[in-house]
């Protein structure tokens, strides 16, 4: 094939190229994509299978564009002392007593409310919203003091006793056509309790169950029907309705968004990692596709050395993503009280662009790119150099998620 393509006239390679390049259209889907994705994918088709690369590539570029620079807000609210500030802390993967922990908060002068933006993901912001009791704030006009239209949505944080407050706002966010998600926090605390007071009869499932039905009772109470209760420990965020909780959260968003949001979520779960690398995934290969519709590529298999520095930036992007960077490594091997080069020892992802002294670096990485398609597949049309970039990418990325994998579970282990 590769002999086909160079023996094209230039005017015909785009047509050729993006030809081969739509059979991946449908391979990286994370699934629920909204209907203005799927709408533009098949656009895409069209035009490509029809020749028109002209009309494929601003909408291309467009989903680039939107995946990029969607912005997030969510906003957090709930009494003082429910634990906003420890849930935003856990969200962004921030420890309690890191720099940049919820006490740095920004004030946002119009409004004297605090935000914070994610370490990665300045276009997330976790806004820390003070509780609808509170004295400068009334509850009749809460939401437009808050300027309820910038958030995506709703938290309503709570704790302990059930607050007509939290149901008061909850009310005041549906009727405003917001969606709010209710979290009770701090269930840890609530089963120590349990099982310190009651060893013998205890049963974990019973009192996150009576926990549950008390918060659903008194929202119902005041009419919401289906309320979303989740029931969550910041200290473990991995544990009990977080997961359920960022399921939801995403199903409700738009694709562009579901993407920073997947970005923004900490690596806590396979899921969760999962989800990430779908995707990041989709943004490769809209990248890839993009490219491939542009006409002047070089398409033999020389990678020089801006190619080079280039994969070397998106795999130290790809590793913060992920928190295998050297900053996170360094606070893993610092928190589990092993040796830094332990740790790297573990995963595969800081050895990616290492090479021996028999094997140049562009051998090795056009030796991923075959590794990558041979046990994922897809199309691989030989002597296409952007085809190769593109399978070097995703290995990168599958390496890295799997290393992140890894930690996770190692540090369980440690943990335990
Ligand atoms: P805020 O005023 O709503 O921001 O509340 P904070 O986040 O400052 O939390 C108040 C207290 O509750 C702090 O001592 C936190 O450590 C603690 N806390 C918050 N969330 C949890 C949780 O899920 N589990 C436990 N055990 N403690 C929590």
């Amino acid at each position: 094939m590769g002999h086909s393509f160079s023996s094209l006239p230039a005017e015909e390679r785009p047509r050729f190229l993006a030809s081969n390049m739509i059979h991946e259209c449908n391979n990286p889907s994370t699934g629920g994509e909204d209907s203005l994705f799927q709408a533009r994918i098949i656009l895409i088709r069209s035009a490509l299978q029809e020749g028109r690369l002209e009309e494929a590539v601003p909408i291309i570029s467009k989903m680039i564009e939107d995946m990029d620079n969607a912005l997030l807000n969510i906003a957090l609210t709930g009494e003082s002392g429910a634990g906003k500030s420890t849930f935003i802390n856990a969200f962004r993967g921030v420890g309690h007593e890191d720099e940049d922990a919820a006490s740095t908060g920004v004030v946002e002068t119009t409004t004297n409310i605090t935000f914070y933006e994610h370490p990665e993901l300045p276009n997330v912001k976790l806004w820390d919203l003070p509780g609808i009791g509170t004295l400068h704030f009334k509850p009749e006009s809460y939401l437009e003091q808050v300027n309820f239209s910038r958030y995506d949505f709703f938290v309503i944080i709570s704790s302990s006793r059930f607050r007509v407050n939290d149901a008061k706002l909850a009310q005041k966010i549906r009727e405003m056509g917001k969606k709010f998600y209710f979290v009770r926090t701090k269930v840890d605390i609530d089963l120590n309790n349990e099982r310190r007071s009651k060893p013998r009869t205890f049963k974990e499932e019973n009192v996150l169950q009576m926990i549950r039905n008390n918060c659903l009772q008194h929202l119902q109470k005041i009419g919401i029907e289906d309320p979303k209760v989740f029931l969550i420990s910041s200290f473990e965020l991995e544990s009990y309705d977080f997961p359920k909780l960022q399921d939801e959260l995403a199903k409700e968003l738009p694709e562009h968004k579901r993407h920073v949001f997947f970005l923004s979520l900490p690596n806590i779960t396979e899921d969760i990692i999962d989800q990430k690398k779908a995707s990041i995934q989709k943004r490769i290969w809209l990248e890839a596709l993009k490219t491939g519709t542009k006409a002047s590529l070089p398409f033999v298999g020389i990678i020089k050395d801006d190619d080079i520095a280039q994969l070397k930036k998106h795999l130290i992007n790809y590793q913060r993503k992920f928190g295998v960077d050297d900053a996170s490594l360094l606070k893993i091997s610092q928190a589990s009280n092993k040796p830094m080069e332990e740790v790297k020892a573990l995963i595969k992802s800081p050895h990616l662009l290492t090479v021996t002294r028999d094997e140049s670096i562009s051998e090795r990485l056009l030796k991923y790119a075959e590794v990558y398609f041979s046990v994922n597949g897809g199309l691989v049309a030989s002597g296409f150099y952007f085809r190769k970039s593109y399978y070097t990418h995703l290995h990168f990325l599958e390496t890295v998620a799997n290393d992140a994998k890894i930690l996770l579970s190692k540090l369980w282990e440690t943990s335990v």
